[in-house]
């Protein structure tokens, strides 16, 4: 890689805007929602997503996943819902994975039906079970790997080439990852999508999704997307920006610290399981090694039956017990109680998920102060 186009340089420089006023470091604002229309070609307006920072941004994004153009919304379920809405009709279907996302998972059992668009779920996360749900209507795939929260992986060039052979488009949530260790594009999947709420964000105070693919299929989006209205402030789209040009030092300093505390929980006889795929236990580490950077800063683990699970969470002083994820503070959730809870009892434990997993959102505190405070509400929450 030349350094201009190493992912480091693209994280602080793709897409900029030139302070050609005032000769500052960094973009400037342009908090306008009317501009000229004597001298540009397509009006620009922030619901057409075109303003100078949505396009830097856009930019910026679409960079960082090696993909020719993006567009940024308002939360990663507006960047969901237009990317599967714009490229669906009455009568289309479309293959899911069975581990998806609660919000994902929710749009498309309330919405789907009203429009008259058919889905399906498969019984597992091999390219096998994906081939066994194709039907002669089915239209595309939609995969989101690592999942959340089992942190399993989908080869994503074989689901790639079976649907290329069907004549399918792919779809791939990739906020678990973030695009500084997954690049579905060049293994060729066709869309990315992000909740930048997460990684892209990092600070747990920004709500914004990314959509990114080919310029062809991001004008479709597009197409929907001004109709749907999902774009996002320019004051958030500039604050988002900025958090993006730190992205690849948090997040290599969130893999690096998962892996040290997967390694810790692995070894702690308090618990039963870790779910991480840096692990060589894990079942798909060979597969995550193969098709991705870094295995990422999100992990989960079951509490061995000795520890009162919801104590735990209770008992952690560091780490907050709070919803969401990605940000530079560790944080730690409840499935069960949270993310999951709308599924059925069922449901949940078809994934894997019973009352005793953790999962936890890795920061970039000192490893060591984690792991002190994972011990200590251990010993607190022993039954
Ligand atoms: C949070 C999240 C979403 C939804 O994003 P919002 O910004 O909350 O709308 C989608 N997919 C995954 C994997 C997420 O973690």
């Amino acid at each position: 890689m030349s350094s201009k186009t190493d992912f480091r340089t693209l994280c602080v420089h793709a897409g900029e805007l030139k302070d050609t006023q005032h000769g500052g470091a960094i973009s400037p604002l342009y908090a306008s929602t009317s501009y000229s229309f004597t001298d540009v070609k397509i009006g620009q307006y922030p619901r057409y997503f075109n303003t100078p920072n949505q396009r830097g941004l856009s930019e910026k994004i679409a960079a960082l996943e090696g993909a020719e153009a993006g567009m940024i919304f308002g939360s990663g379920m507006a960047a969901i819902s237009t990317a599967l809405l714009s490229h669906l009709k009455a009568g289309d279907h479309v293959v899911f994975q069975d581990d998806l996302y609660g919000g994902t998972r929710n749009f498309i059992k309330h919405e789907f039906p009203k429009y008259g668009i058919e889905f399906s779920f498969t019984k597992g996360l091999n390219p096998e079970n994906f081939s066994d749900e194709i039907k002669s209507n089915t239209q595309g795939i939609y995969i989101e790997t690592p999942s959340n929260p089992t942190l399993k992986i989908i080869d994503l060039k074989a689901v790639a080439a079976l649907a290329k052979s069907a004549g399918l488009w792919t779809m791939i949530d990739n906020t678990f990852a973030s695009p500084v260790n997954q690049n579905p594009i060049a293994l060729g999947i066709d869309i990315v999508l992000h909740s930048a709420t997460k990684y892209l964000g990092g600070h747990s105070d920004i709500c914004a999704g990314a959509v990114l693919g080919t310029k062809e299929c991001i004008d479709r989006v597009f197409s929907s997307a001004k109709n749907f209205g999902g774009s996002l402030s320019d004051y958030t789209v500039w604050l988002l920006e900025r958090s993006v040009k730190t992205l690849y030092i948090r997040v290599q300093a969130q893999n690096q610290n998962a892996q040290q505390i997967a390694e810790f929980l692995e070894h702690a006889d308090w618990v039963d399981h870790v779910f991480y795929p840096g692990l060589k236990s894990h079942p798909d580490h060979a597969l995550a090694k193969a098709q991705m950077q870094g295995f990422g800063g999100m992990l989960s683990f079951n509490l061995g039956t000795q520890v009162d699970s919801k104590k735990f969470l209770l008992s952690l002083a560091l780490i907050k017990p709070t919803m969401s994820l990605a940000g530079i503070e560790s944080t730690a959730l409840s499935p069960h109680l949270t993310s999951h809870a709308l599924l059925t009892e069922a449901e949940r434990l078809a994934q894997g998920i019973t009352p005793q997993m953790i999962r936890f959102s890795t920061g970039i505190e000192a490893v060591e102060d984690i792991k002190a405070d994972l011990f200590q509400a251990y010993k607190k929450a022993i039954k």
